[in-house]
Parts: structure tokens; C-alpha cells; sequence
């Protein structure tokens, strides 16, 4: 192996196991914090949210892995996947569609993974029911996209959030996307 990849590969190792460690300690602070439920808080919401019915909500993330990195929650306060509704399924579902819509029309993103936890030990930081939409910036190198978002995700750990006129832009874009879906 040849003396840069070595050191390229240990350095990635070193930043992931940091990354781990810094987050498995965000969520035994949140835990043991017993904070109040983020998206159940009126403040964020007003600031996050780009769509509301009467079961779902989409909020902006406010520190994004990606461009155009929002999430999909239940209006009611449950914790987990086997705890929503048929109808809460069906509008997290049609209000995931509508997101990758948007978000294909503002950003152009080559790909995106939804995904969503269920219990601290697989790193579900807020405990309510939400699931994440991440698209993938176009990118020459195909081959090493992948490595490019996982890159993305153990440096969003040490990132700073975005600023509040940044996200009320981002929460703007996705409401005037919508309205015409
Ligand atoms: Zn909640």
C-alpha cells in the first residue's frame, strides 16, 4: 500500500472513531439531560418547518449532511417506527415524495438515502418518531461517491449549525417548491 493511501486511510479511521465517540457522548448528554422533545418544540418548529397537515410535519435540518437534507415527523409525540398509524405511514410516505420532489427541482442531487432509527443504541438522538432525506450532490467521480458521503457524515459531526437566515432560505425554497406539486 503505498505510503498516502496509508495515511489517507488511517486518518479516516481516526476521524470515524472520534466521530463515534463524540456522538455516542451527544447522546448520553441528551439522555441524561432529559431534554424536552426538539420536534415537539413551537420555536423550532416555527423556524424548521416547510410543510404541515394534520398528521405530518417536513422540517429543514439545521445542520444538513447535504444541500436539501430535511426530515419527515409525526405531529403526535410517539418514539418509535411500530408506534405510528397506517395514516401516519401513508403521509410520512406521500410527504417523503413530495420532499425528493422539491428538493430535485432546487438542488439537483444525483441520488439521496432516506433513512430513520429507532432507539439510542443505533443513534437516534431525538426520541420522536423522524425520518431523514439526504440527497447526494452530483459528482464527476462516480466510483468514489459513495466514500464522498461518508465523508459527508462524519464531518457534518463536527460542523456548526447553519445560520438562521441561511435556514429560514432553505424553509422559503421548499414551501414555494411545494406549492406547486
Ligand atoms: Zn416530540
Amino acid at each position: 500500500m503505498k505510503k498516502l493511501t496509508k495515511i489517507t486511510l488511517i486518518t479516516f479511521i481516526s476521524l470515524a472513531i472520534t466521530g463515534a465517540s463524540f456522538t455516542w457522548w451527544q447522546i448520553s448528554t441528551q439522555l441524561s439531560d432529559n431534554k424536552p422533545c426538539l420536534f415537539c418544540n413551537h420555536q423550532i418548529l416555527e423556524t424548521h418547518r416547510f410543510y404541515e397537515d394534520n398528521l405530518v410535519m417536513g422540517l429543514c435540518n439545521h445542520k444538513p449532511i447535504q444541500p436539501g437534507h430535511c426530515m419527515a415527523v409525526t405531529k403526535r409525540h410517539i418514539e418509535r417506527f411500530d408506534e405510528i398509524t397506517n395514516e401516519e405511514f401513508l403521509a410520512i410516505g406521500r410527504l417523503l415524495k413530495k420532499t425528493n420532489l422539491a428538493v430535485q427541482k432546487i438542488y439537483g442531487p444525483s441520488a439521496y438515502i432516506i433513512h430513520q432509527k429507532n432507539g439510542a443504541a443505533v443513534g437516534q438522538t431525538v426520541p420522536h418518531v423522524h425520518f431523514h432525506y439526504i440527497p447526494k450532490k452530483k459528482t464527476k467521480h462516480k466510483k468514489i461517491a459513495i466514500f464522498g458521503l461518508l465523508w459527508s457524515f462524519v464531518a457534518n459531526i463536527f460542523k456548526s449549525p447553519i445560520s438562521m437566515s441561511k435556514l429560514r432560505e432553505n424553509v422559503i425554497l421548499m414551501k414555494r417548491e411545494l406549492t406547486h406539486l
